[in-house]
């Protein structure tokens, strides 16, 4: 089933006298095909929760609409759009067990929807199977690890067959390892059952992994919608530029002349544009360690990281603290020197209108 937003916004009212209205979400249009999984990325406050509640029915949007399939759900109460959604607290009922949890959904369903006793538990197993915890059926919430509550969350949200499912933050609550290895589970059952899901994250490296198309957002507006590695090889922005990526883009203030960008005095790539003033990302595995490059910086350190290691650096230029390059660990780096010379990968450097922060395209 895909999801069309056209339009879509919610403002909130302010409270205090003259303050202004906050746009939550403001204008939002996407089409979700049907059967993916889409991320929906961004800082805290950026909307993305909201976006999610007015998709399920929990709030009313301001303006625009909403439609699964070709129904307009718009104004549809949240029951009756068949979507199954997940916190980031699990909310499961800690005096039910785990089997009477994930039936609990069933047993609401009225007229035709109606289920006999044994198809409730036929559905029960069949999804508890799929989340693997059907050897868990008989507990209580609080016998569960954290990342087997997830399941049983996602499982409840499952069991009614939903057309969309909506999972908001839903491994926030998990230690780094666990939120691997459920985050993985999330795309194995997302991709088993075809149901369109929306997944929502602060986390960028969670949506880049898992997501077939990722929406980043900031203060309500969608700033870029792609691929992951496409919006990560071609961001739209610098906001979108520095939001993926770890370590981060390095990012300089820069200025072009005679058709050469210039990062302080150092000529560092060509890339035939008129004179003016530019802020430059570098991704960190953009700058290759070369004796006669053309870009200085003072080494501060390296950090190791196993198969690479990072040099963390300083430029007068940088915008950032520090320079942070991703090189293979077998190349020899000389902490001992004062500085570190390199060239630059031309397409893993972006160059941006320090005003507007749009991305300025450039050929080399
Ligand atoms: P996110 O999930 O991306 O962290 P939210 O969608 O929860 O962001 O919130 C977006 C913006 O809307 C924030 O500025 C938040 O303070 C505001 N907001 C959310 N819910 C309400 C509400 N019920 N009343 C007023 N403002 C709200
Ligand atoms: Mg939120």
């Amino acid at each position: 089933m895909k999801v069309v937003l056209e339009n879509l916004t919610r403002v909130f009212p302010n409270r205090t006298k003259g303050g202004e209205d906050v746009v939550a979400v403001n204008n939002f249009s996407f089409e979700i095909p049907d059967g993916k999984l889409v991320g929906l990325l961004g800082p805290s406050g950026c909307g993305k929760s909201t976006t999610l509640y007015m998709i399920c029915g929990l709030q009313k949007p301001s303006g625009g609409k909403i439609y699964f399939g070709e129904d307009d759900v718009t104004d549809l109460p949240p029951e009756h759009r068949g979507v199954g959604l997940v916190f980031q607290n699990y909310a499961l009922y800690p005096h039910m067990t785990v089997k009477q949890n994930i039936m609990y959904p069933l047993q609401n369903l009225k007229g035709e929807d109606k289920l006999t006793k044994d198809e409730m538990l036929k559905r029960t197993v069949e999804v508890a199977k799929l989340v693997q915890i059907d050897n868990l059926l008989d507990r209580k919430p609080s016998e569960l690890s954290g990342g087997q509550q997830q399941r049983v969350a996602i499982a409840r949200a499952l069991v009614k067959m939903p057309r969309v499912l909506l999972l908001d933050e839903p491994l926030s609550n998990l230690d780094a390892r666990l939120r691997l290895q459920t985050r993985e589970e999330i795309r194995r059952i997302q991709q088993e059952t075809g149901i369109t899901t929306i997944f929502v994250t602060h986390d960028q490296e969670e949506a880049m992994s898992i997501s077939d198309m990722i929406v980043v957002m900031k203060l309500g507006v969608v700033q870029q919608i792609g691929k992951p590695q496409n919006v990560y090889d071609d961001p739209a922005n610098l906001f979108v530029a520095k939001f993926l990526g770890t370590p981060p883009i390095n990012v300089f203030e820069g200025e072009i002349r005679g058709g050469m960008l210039f990062i302080g005095d150092d000529p560092v790539l060509a890339v035939g544009k008129p004179d003016r003033k530019v802020v430059v990302g570098i991704r960190p595995e953009g700058f290759i360690l070369d004796e006669r490059g053309p870009m200085h910086c003072k080494i501060k350190g390296v950090e190791v990281m196993g198969r690479d290691v990072s040099v963390v650096a300083t430029n007068e230029a940088s915008l950032n603290p520090v320079v942070r390059s991703i090189i293979s660990a077998e190349s020899k780096v000389d902490v001992a020197a004062e500085s570190v010379r390199y060239s630059i990968k031309p397409h893993k450097l972006f160059l941006f209108d320090p005003e507007t922060e749009e991305r300025i395209p450039f050929e080399v």
